[in-house]
């Protein structure tokens, strides 16, 4: 088996999940006691977090190269990037390893694709939900048409995600937000809804939604177990 190299701590909550679905997920499949052969490099959330939000993403691509490089050294097969707005800065990663990135973007939309699906929304951090590089990717690599929720609905998402999720603090009345912007994206026409922020999912599940949903931590974790037990 090839050892994933998972970049996590963005935050330490998510990344608990990503652990223990692709262990699961790899004794599933292999059966026995099989658990997944991998490293994590995990941050310190608390400066990632203050330089996303005075924008400088060079320092953050700095940081991201970095544990790349560790991963790399360590001897990952390919990296993990355990969190989607930090996939603003893939690019510097995939420049400063030899080895390949597994784009959190691109198995979810080969997902939503694969059930029929076109018209898809959105929820994640302001980031992901207002910046080119996620909806883009989306758009232009995979040919989806992406609705985002209004102003409003936004920086109750990103709030929530910052204030609450982040921590592990799962609040009745967030969720009830949650259901109620849902519900806006699809009657604007969303077919389903993409878990866009990997710590959403500790909170919604699917019957908050009355379309499907498409959870981008399950999705990545498992397409991370399917790399590592890919066979040449
Ligand atoms: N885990 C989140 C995401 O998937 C947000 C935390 C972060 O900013 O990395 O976007």
């Amino acid at each position: 088996m090839r050892t994933i190299g998972l970049i996590g701590g963005m935050s330490w909550e998510s990344s608990a999940e990503y652990y223990r679905i692709i262990n699961q997920e790899t004794n599933r499949r292999l059966g026995g006691v099989h658990s997944a052969q991998c490293l994590m490099y995990s941050v310190d959330f608390e400066g990632i977090k203050r330089l996303q939000h005075e924008g400088d993403w060079n320092k953050l691509a700095e940081a991201m190269r970095e544990a790349a490089l560790r991963l790399e050294q360590g001897g990952a097969s390919f990296i993990v990037l355990c969190t989607n707005t930090m996939h603003r800065v893939a690019d510097a990663i995939e420049t400063a390893v030899s080895i390949p990135l597994l784009h959190i973007a691109d198995p979810t939309a080969e997902q939503i694709k694969a059930a029929g699906f076109h018209r898809v929304g959105l929820l994640g951090t302001a980031f992901t939900m207002e910046q080119d590089f996620y909806k883009g990717r989306l758009q232009q690599h995979h040919g989806l048409d992406v609705t985002v929720p209004d102003e409003d609905d936004r920086r109750v998402v990103h709030e929530i995600i910052y204030k609450e999720l982040v921590l592990g603090k799962i609040v009745p009345e967030s969720r009830q937000a949650y259901r109620a912007i849902i519900a806006r994206l699809i009657e604007r026409g969303a077919q389903c809804v993409i878990l866009g922020c990997t710590e959403i999912m500790l909170l919604v599940s699917d019957e908050d939604c009355a379309v499907p949903l498409f959870d981008t931590t399950t999705i990545h974790a498992l397409a991370a177990v399917n790399e590592a037990l890919k066979v040449d």
